[in-house]
């Protein structure tokens, strides 16, 4: 591991901050928050503090839900194609700034600038999908059973939007959520998470230089998160909540929304089963293990979190994954060669570690990694465990982090078994040469994506959402813009 104290990023992030706003977006302005309040910004390589944004106040939500009512009517009778071509822009001026983003994204999230480079290509893809969207906001027209009318059904934007993100993909989680909402013809108010303001704030600029009116995208950085979302969904203006981050808080927000009927787009916790039979071909299996397991350092909600392996390839399967993941450089992302990134915050950090000491003190073999490295930043090593008891807590729990613990099984039946054991049901990976159980193992799966042979499956034209408690709704695809859309039926006669 990169030990220096002196990571350069102080450096980096200075080159940057010139350009980089910190202040509330709100009705086309910068502003700062209504009580002059800051919110500290920190490395997850050093633990030290970058800058501080302005941190929104109750009356700042309040402020942005004015905006957004006000700028509504506008822009939901701006015509798709004007509103689809601004889109576009904002994927030109966001593609454009790709370097730039990245390194902010490293910043502040700690991911590596491979895994931020990605990410920046990811979210601006967003933008380009729902720009071709824009224009694809089909209705219906049938004849009712009776032949005695018409039955007409339009798609109308359902209003002020409220957009919660997390920090572990700052830039797509907006992304994903700003795209098709504008694209719908609904003005949004933003709450970025707390760890990773500037992103958002970054992307608040592409679209105000893409020619977003101002009102239409109102983006407000905050700590007092459940106060200032509390507002927003208080406010009957606000139609739409789309929420991406953990079951735990997306079940408070459904209950608050609750109060006002606000329609509701929840992405929401996972614990991917990466289940490899016998049959599988080993190198696609290890190389999907790593992007599954590794891409943001195991910060995903998609990160593959349980590994049940056949038993004819178990030891073999585990001894290649270790090779792998013992061979990946970890240290600060913007260094030269880094792979692996500190997660974004000590008590992330000391999750991870709680999760691997509990396994290990079951029974469980750390063949690489499993403790702590001495030195500055919230880093922990890649970490794979052989030897799990089926009931550790490690794999009923989010880990979060870059640790694989291994399962083996013996029938099909007990694969699915072990795969569905879990309240969750975001994602599912699965090994096999035999693309007929491939495909029936997939059906029996409960959960909202599968990845057959592939360790990704995020893609701006494939609707990605959740099954159980990982969530209700989809984004991307054509189903993304649905979520802001609302059906009117017209009963006519003619
Ligand atoms: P989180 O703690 O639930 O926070 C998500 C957002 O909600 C942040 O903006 C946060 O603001 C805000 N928030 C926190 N407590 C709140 C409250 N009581 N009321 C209103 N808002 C509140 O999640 P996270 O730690 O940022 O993200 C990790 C989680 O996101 C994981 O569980 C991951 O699986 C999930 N995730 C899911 C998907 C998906 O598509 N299914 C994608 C990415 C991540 P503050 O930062 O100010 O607290």
């Amino acid at each position: 591991m990169t030990t220096e104290a002196t990571t350069g990023h102080a450096e980096a992030f200075a080159a940057l901050a010139d350009d980089l706003p910190t202040g509330c977006y709100v009705d086309g302005e910068w502003r700062a928050s209504s009580d002059g309040s800051l919110l500290a910004v920190a490395d997850p390589s050093t633990g030290e503090t970058l800058t501080r944004v302005a941190n929104g106040t109750v009356a700042d939500a309040a402020l942005a839900v004015d905006a957004a009512a006000e700028a509504l009517p506008g822009w939901s009778t701006t015509a798709p194609r004007s509103r689809g071509e601004i889109l576009r822009r904002a994927f030109e001026f966001m593609t454009g700034r790709t370097e730039e983003l990245a390194r902010l994204i490293v910043l502040e999230n700690g991911k590596t600038l491979a895994d931020a480079r990605g990410e920046v290509i990811y979210a601006a893809e967003f933008f380009r999908w729902y720009a071709e969207e824009a224009v694809r906001n089909n209705g219906e027209i049938a004849t009712a059973p009776s032949g005695s009318n018409r039955i007409l059904v339009l798609r109308q934007p359902i209003g002020v939007a409220a957009l919660v993100t997390p920090w572990n993909f700052p830039a797509a989680m907006l992304t994903r959520k700003v795209g098709p909402a504008l694209a719908a013809g609904c003005t949004v108010v933003c709450k970025p998470a707390s760890e990773t303001p500037l992103t958002a704030l970054a992307i608040a600029q592409v679209l105000e230089e893409a020619g977003v009116p101002g009102g239409v995208v109102n983006v407000v950085p905050s700590n007092r998160s459940s106060k200032f979302v509390g507002t927003l969904l208080a406010d009957r203006r606000v139609r739409k909540l789309s929420f991406t981050g953990s079951t735990e808080v997306g079940t408070l927000l459904l209950r608050s929304a609750a109060d006002n009927i606000v329609s509701c787009s929840m992405e929401l916790g996972g614990n991917a089963p990466f289940l490899v039979f016998d049959d599988a071909g080993l190198d696609a299996a290890v190389a999907g293990a790593m992007i599954a397991k590794m891409r943001n350092g195991g910060e995903a909600c998609t990160s593959a979190n349980r590994f049940y392996v056949q038993q004819g390839i178990a030891e073999e399967f585990s001894a290649r994954l270790a090779a792998e993941m013992a061979g990946l450089e970890m240290g600060p992302g913007l260094h030269d060669g880094v792979q692996l990134g500190p997660l974004v915050n000590s008590s992330s950090r000391d999750k991870v570690d709680e999760l691997v000491s509990g396994a290990l003190d079951g029974g469980a073999r750390a063949l690489v990694g499993g403790r702590v490295p001495d030195g500055p930043g919230w880093f922990y090593p890649a970490t794979v465990l052989t030897g799990v008891e089926p009931s550790a807590e490690i794999l009923g729990t989010e880990i979060f982090g870059p640790v694989a613990p291994i399962v083996t099984f013996t029938t099909e039946a007990e694969a699915i078994e072990m795969a569905n054991d879990t309240e969750f049901g975001l994602v599912s990976y699965l090994y096999t040469g035999d693309l007929a159980k491939g495909l029936r193992v997939s059906e029996a799966i409960e959960c909202g994506m599968v990845g057959l042979n592939r360790g990704l499956v995020s893609d701006p034209a494939a609707p990605f959402g959740g099954a159980k408690h990982s969530g209700i709704g989809r984004e991307g695809g054509h189903e993304g813009m649905l979520e802001y859309l609302e059906a009117k039926y017209i009963a006519c006669t003619w």
